[in-house]
């Protein structure tokens, strides 16, 4: 239940009223005399105008706190009571026995109307539409039309017929009031139509209410006046009170405020409630549209009664103002049916747009749909798509017995060159046209997507045999054999795949995804592309790496990392004159860790700066420690496995020289060694590095030669010092004639272009008898040392230097005891230089 709230002011107010008219009514009915009746009527009259003017003059100065521009209109019509009050002072004269000059009483009721209406003009209204307002000018003018019509048939008219003819001002006047009243009416009438949100309807109510109560007895009045049988004091004179105390309570219900902005109050909302409120208010305002019609069907009543009836009235005049009514309703219509058919062609119009508005939402959600599922560069399937038909397909195995299905995944080999070398628009038309490709490799039920960037997956439903699966892996593999031609070139793509079969085992998607990822990784590292089937063990494998990977972070800081020193010796005079680097990792729990184990992950997770940092740091302070220790002429070297990625880094230089420095070493004893590959790819900037470092007298000595492209071309560009002629050269050597030829022409060519050659593991006798006989000016090998700890290697040196001093003293000859014997039971091979 809402609760019902009635303000205090406004009880207050109709209680007053409420006493007021009830001892006024009782009193007309019983004072015993005219006499005393017209006196007390002329003494209230005043009285109650007074009220009147101070509610509207309080009503004033509440709005004018609210809204400063409404409340000129409450001012006039707190003005027009006032002089109404004036008017009704006249009783008091009579009444005293000084009776005011009539044209002057009359004066104060006629300033009533003008100043009436201005205020009811001024009060707020809303803005209507043209149409509106010329429907809302010929509604009041049929109402007024016919109201007047009405009234002067039965009452004004016939009166002044009969009884007319004197004329005199008081006539006109008391004739004149009816007139006044209808227009106030039609002001009234005015506001409701286009009644503002910012007035309140009980306001106005009240005021229509005044005005109408007035109208009724101006009219009794008039009438009785010309027939010269008006008597104050009658029960007539109760209209006019009426009229006073709603002109009083009209003030009220303005001084309280509106619930903000729909022109009602709030307790009106509290009594109705909100919807009812408003439903009323459309409600009355619907009804007051049928209200000319209501006035048409009253004068045709009036007419069909009055020419039934024996008339003096000129009938002719009557019919005219009929016609013109009937005129006047006949142009509302033809206004009505014009906003009718306006209305119908807008409505026709918003239809139209809102069709179309909904088939472009339509069209939006559709594409928005297929975006979510799809991925924007290539059209396929992307991964939650994809995903989703792998969940299907799973839950279709499970339900049917044998269904099988496998999974590939494919990503292209070297795509990052394309991209970076040709820019990304190139990748993208290439994958564009590798996406219609593989569609093409397709049995019709199939699904290929695109999971990202160079990544496609592909759903094999229904396969009988894994052999189904990776057949369809070759056969993609063959497929790219053929060139892409973009923008008028050819390009070559190979691709690595991961094979899943017997997906049907799986639970989740993922899962399946994650194995044939990790086939693919397989592939790649198997040498990229070709196809890989999936086995348990790749997974160990991959848990194994990514344990390694999360360790690897912590090596350096916690000291896991090592060197070891492998020797080399020079071919020649059979001394060490060196020693390369190698890195190892100590694991805690894994043992010792070969580097080409864990440099390959170190350099993928972005690690091998800090550890190649580390490295160069650790070896030239060794080198220099073992310069004072083992002092000999020329000076034992160090050679430093340097990554691809630490030559990139724009510090390298600056790095290699602040090392130096901090480990007081002669930069013609440290030596760089780099792979072909970083030789291959080397940029104007790297070649600058390259002479930059030449120049330092640091050596740059070629790692590894004869597993990359063994190309001696480019040798000839760069400045290398030493070519170290790779292990896997060496083992063919021994298998036939041919291979030896290899060596012997390599090593001769790298003398010819003024560089030095090193034989990396030299394991056999024959081996290094034989690179002696080529020339080879150094070897390294497990045959002359395996790479060994600082402490091994300090031994090593200062048994060789006891030796030596022993030799000297003896003075026996130049074979002598090698310590390597010992430390790795190898034949004698090794003495130390200088001493
Ligand atoms: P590498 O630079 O070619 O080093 C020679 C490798 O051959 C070493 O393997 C060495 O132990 C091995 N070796 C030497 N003599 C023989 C032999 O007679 N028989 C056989 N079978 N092997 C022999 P290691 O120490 O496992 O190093 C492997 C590779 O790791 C190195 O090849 C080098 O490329 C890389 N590496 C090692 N340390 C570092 C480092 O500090 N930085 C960088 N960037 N790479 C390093
Ligand atoms: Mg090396
Ligand atoms: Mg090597």
């Amino acid at each position: 239940m809402v609760q019902t709230y009635w303000p205090k002011r406004l009880r207050y107010g109709l209680g007053l009223a409420g006493l007021i008219f009830l001892a006024n009514f009782f009193l007309l009915f019983l004072l015993p005399d005219r006499a005393s009746k017209t006196l007390w009527m002329n003494l209230g009259f005043p009285l109650w105008s007074f009220l009147a003017v101070l509610s509207l003059a309080y009503a004033t100065w509440r709005t004018q706190q609210r809204a400063r521009g409404h409340a000129v209109a409450w001012a006039l019509l707190a003005l027009a009571q006032m002089m109404s009050l004036a008017g009704n002072l006249n009783g008091l004269t009579i009444t005293l026995d000084y009776p005011l000059p009539t044209i002057i009483h009359y004066s104060f009721y006629l300033c009533f109307y003008p100043l009436m209406l201005s205020g009811l003009l001024l009060l707020p209204t809303r803005a209507i539409t043209r149409t509106n307002s010329w429907k809302t000018a010929l509604d009041i003018a049929i109402v007024l039309l016919s109201a007047a019509l009405v009234l002067w048939s039965y009452w004004l008219g016939p009166l002044i017929v009969r009884h007319g003819g004197e004329g005199s001002i008081a006539q006109f006047i008391v004739l004149t009031a009816p007139v006044g009243d209808l227009v106030l009416i039609w002001a009234i009438f005015l506001r409701f139509y286009r009644q503002s949100n910012e007035q309140n309807a009980l306001a106005l109510s009240f005021l229509l209410l005044a005005i109408g109560t007035a109208i009724i007895s101006d009219f009794n009045f008039g009438y009785q006046f010309v027939l010269g049988q008006y008597i104050s004091g009658s029960w007539l004179d109760l209209g006019w009170v009426l009229s006073s105390l709603c002109f009083g309570l009209a003030g009220i219900a303005q001084t309280i405020p509106m619930q903000s902005g729909n022109g009602s109050h709030a307790w009106v909302m509290n009594a109705v409630g909100l919807t009812q409120a408003g439903q009323l208010r459309a409600g009355v305002q619907a009804w007051l549209g049928y209200l000319p019609y209501g006035w048409v069907i009253a004068v045709y009543l009036m007419l069909a009664q009055v020419s039934s009836r024996d008339d003096q009235l000129e009938d002719s005049w009557l019919m005219l103002a009929a016609g013109l009514i009937s005129g006047l309703v006949l142009l509302r219509q033809m206004i009505t049916l014009h906003e009718n058919n306006q209305l119908l062609a807008q409505v026709q119009q918003q239809t139209n747009e809102l069709h179309n508005e909904v088939q472009e939402r339509k069209k939006a959600e559709a594409q928005l749909a297929h975006d979510a599922l799809h991925d924007a560069l290539t059209g396929l399937p992307n991964r939650v798509l994809f995903t989703d038909r792998l969940r299907q397909a799973i839950a279709m195995a499970a339900r049917h017995q044998g269904r099988r299905f496998a999974v590939l995944f494919l990503d292209l080999d070297h795509f990052k060159v394309v991209n970076d070398s040709l820019g990304h628009a190139m990748g993208d038309q290439l994958l564009i046209a590798l996406a219609e490709r593989l569609q093409l490799c397709l049995r019709s039920g199939d699904t290929v997507a695109r999971l990202g960037g160079d990544e496609f997956v592909f759903l094999i439903e229904d396969t009988r045999f894994k052999q189904d699966a990776t057949a369809l892996a070759a056969q993609i593999l063959v497929a790219l054999q053929q060139p892409f031609t973009l923008q008028g070139q050819l390009f070559f793509v190979t691709a690595s795949i991961g094979v899943v079969v017997d997906a049907e085992r799986y639970e989740q998607p993922n899962d399946i995804l994650r194995d044939a990822d990790i086939a693919m990784y397989q592939a790649k590292s198997q040498g990229k592309a070709r196809w890989v089937l999936f086995s348990a063990m790749m997974r160990e494998q991959a848990q194994t790496r990514l344990a390694l990977e999360s360790d690897l972070r912590y090596a350096l800081e916690r000291q896991e990392l090592e060197l070891h020193y492998q020797p080399i010796v020079a071919l020649q005079s059979d001394r060490i004159t060196g020693f390369e680097a190698l890195l190892r990792w100590r694991h805690p729990v894994r043992g010792m860790i070969a580097p080409s184990e864990f440099i390959p992950i170190a350099e993928e997770i972005g690690l091998m700066l800090s550890i190649g940092h580390w490295v160069l740091e650790e070896a030239c302070q060794q080198l220099r420690a073992w310069h004072r220790q083992f002092p000999q002429q020329p000076p034992l070297t160090m050679s430093v496995n340097i990554s691809g990625l630490q030559f990139a880094d724009p510090g390298f230089v600056e790095q290699i020289i602040e090392t130096l420095t901090t480990a007081d070493l002669d930069p013609a004893t440290l030596r760089l060694e780099l792979t072909e590959s970083v030789w291959l790819n080397s940029t104007p900037a790297a070649i600058t590095l390259f002479q930059q470092l030449n120049k330092m007298g640091i050596q740059l000595h070629i790692d590894d030669f004869g597993t990359g492209y063994s190309s001696l071309a480019y040798l000839q560009y760069f400045p290398i010092r030493m070519l170290k002629i790779d292990r896997t050269f060496l083992n063919k050597m021994s298998e036939d004639n041919n291979n030896q030829d290899l060596v012997r022409a390599v090593i001769a060519m790298a003398h010819d272009l003024g560089m030095e050659t090193v034989a990396e593991g030299v394991e056999t006798v024959d081996q290094l008898n034989q690179l002696k006989q080529f020339g080879c000016n150094y070897g390294q090998g497990y045959l002359l040392s395996r790479p060994i700890d600082r402490v091994s290697i300090e031994q090593l040196l200062d048994k060789i230097q006891l030796e030596q001093a022993h030799t000297a003293h003896n003075g026996l000859p130049e074979a002598l005891p090698i310590p390597m014997q010992r430390l790795h039971q190898q034949p004698p091979l090794v003495s130390v230089a200088g001493a």
